[in-house]
C-alpha cells in the first residue's frame, strides 16, 4: 500500500503550515519564471508544468546576504552582538531532486573546519519535500553524477506524481514521516518514476582529462563567450563560495564567484586567474576533483541552472561533453 495525496489537499496542508508559523518555500510563478519564493498564498504553488526554478533552493539555509555578529564601539572597548540567528521552521515544498541532493553535499563545506551554527540551525529546521521530475530539458544531467528524477537523497518526503492530480507520498526521514503524518491517504497504487537524461559524460573522465591537462587550450576556447557574470554560480545549487565584509558596524556574508575577476585578485594588483578560461577551468576542477578528493563527493547536481541561466549558452555541460570528446580521442 502507498501513502498518497491530492494536489488540493497538499495545498491545504501548505496553508496550514504557512497559518502556524511555518517559513514555507516553493516554486511559484514570477515576474515571468519561475522561483522558489517564500509561499503567502498556497494557490501559488506550482507542482507541474516547470523544469526547474531559476534560482537553487539553497538560498534558504544558505543566504545571499547574512550579518555574522555585529560589533559596537563603546568608548576604548569593542562589544560583539550575536547574530539572532532564527528558530522558525521552514518546509520547502515542490523542491527538484537535484536542489535537495546539493544539501547533504553542502553539509561537509560548512561543517568542515569549524561547524557553521548559522546553516547547521536552519538545516535542523528544515523539513525538504521534494518533487520527482516528469519531465527534463537539455540542460538536465542528473543521471551523468549519479542523481536522477525521482532521487531521495537530500529529502525528508519524496512527491511522485500519479495521474489525476495525486502524488504518492514517500517518506525518507522521521521529521518527513512525522510532517505528513494523518494527511495522507492509502491505496494500493505506486507511482512510476519519469525517465530522467541519457548520460552526457563520465565523472572519471573529467577527473582525469583534468588531472593531465591544466594548460590545454579548452578551457580558454571554452570561456570565450563567457561575461564573468556569475550567474551560473548564484543560481547553482551547489556553488557556495562566499566574501565577508564588515558593513555599518556588522560583519556580512555575501554570496562571491570564482567567475569574478576580483575573486583572486590581490592587494598587490597579481591575478593568479587572469582570465576566464582560468576561471572556468577552476569551477570544473573544483566540482568534480578538488571537491571529491577532499569530500568523496562531486560538487554537482545536473541540475543544468548554470547552463539555463548563462547569457552565453555556457554553463558546465558544454565544457564537460567536450572534455569528454577530448578524453576519447585517440592518443
Ligand atoms: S559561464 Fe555564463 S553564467 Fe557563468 S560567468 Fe560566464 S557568462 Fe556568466
Ligand atoms: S554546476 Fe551547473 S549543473 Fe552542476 S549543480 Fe551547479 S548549476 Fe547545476
Amino acid at each position: 500500500m502507498s501513502e498518497i495525496i491530492s494536489s488540493d489537499n497538499l495545498r491545504k496542508l501548505a496553508a496550514e503550515w504557512i497559518e502556524q508559523g511555518v517559513r514555507v518555500a516553493a516554486p511559484q510563478h514570477a515576474g515571468g519564471r519561475v522561483l522558489y519564493l517564500p509561499l503567502k498564498n498556497s494557490a501559488d504553488l506550482l507542482l507541474d508544468a516547470f523544469i526547474h526554478p531559476a534560482n537553487s533552493a539553497k538560498e534558504f539555509l544558505f543566504p545571499k546576504s547574512e550579518t555574522l555578529y555585529a560589533y559596537r564601539v563603546e568608548g576604548q572597548d569593542v562589544k560583539l552582538v550575536e547574530a539572532p540567528g532564527t528558530e522558525t521552521p521552514q518546509v520547502l515544498l515542490g523542491v527538484r531532486p537535484c536542489d535537495a541532493a546539493a544539501f547533504p553535499i553542502l553539509d561537509h563545506i560548512f561543517n568542515w573546519d569549524c561547524a557553521d551554527e548559522l546553516y547547521n540551525r536552519r538545516r535542523r529546521n528544515t523539513t525538504i519535500v521534494v518533487l520527482a521530475c516528469s519531465a527534463h530539458d537539455a540542460n538536465c544531467f542528473c543521471t551523468s553524477v549519479g542523481l536522477g528524477p525521482a532521487s531521495e537523497r537530500g529529502a525528508d518526503v519524496l512527491l511522485v506524481p500519479l495521474t489525476n492530480d495525486t502524488f504518492e507520498v514517500r517518506s525518507v526521514t522521521e521529521k518527513g514521516r512525522s510532517l505528513f503524518a494523518g494527511k495522507t491517504q492509502t491505496d494500493n497504487v505506486a507511482a512510476m518514476a519519469a525517465a530522467g537524461p541519457e548520460p552526457r559524460f563520465a565523472p572519471d573522465a573529467v577527473r582525469k582529462f583534468s588531472a593531465a591537462n591544466f594548460e590545454h587550450p579548452i578551457w580558454g576556447e571554452h570561456a570565450l563567450a563567457c561575461v564573468g557574470c556569475g550567474a551560473c554560480a548564484h543560481t547553482c545549487p551547489t556553488c557556495h563560495c562566499f566574501d565577508i565584509v564588515d558593513e555599518h558596524g556588522e560583519r556580512v556574508r555575501n554570496w562571491d564567484s570564482c567567475q569574478f575577476s576580483l575573486f583572486t585578485l590581490h592587494a598587490s594588483g597579481h591575478n593568479p586567474r587572469p582570465d576566464q578560461g582560468s576561471r572556468q577551468r577552476q569551477r570544473i576542477l573544483h566540482k568534480f576533483s578538488i571537491y571529491p578528493d577532499k569530500f568523496g563527493e562531486i560538487l554537482c547536481t545536473g541540475c543544468g541552472n548554470c547552463t539555463r541561466n548563462c547569457p552565453a549558452g555556457l554553463g558546465v555541460l558544454p565544457l564537460l561533453i567536450a572534455i569528454e570528446h577530448e578524453e576519447h580521442l585517440p592518443a
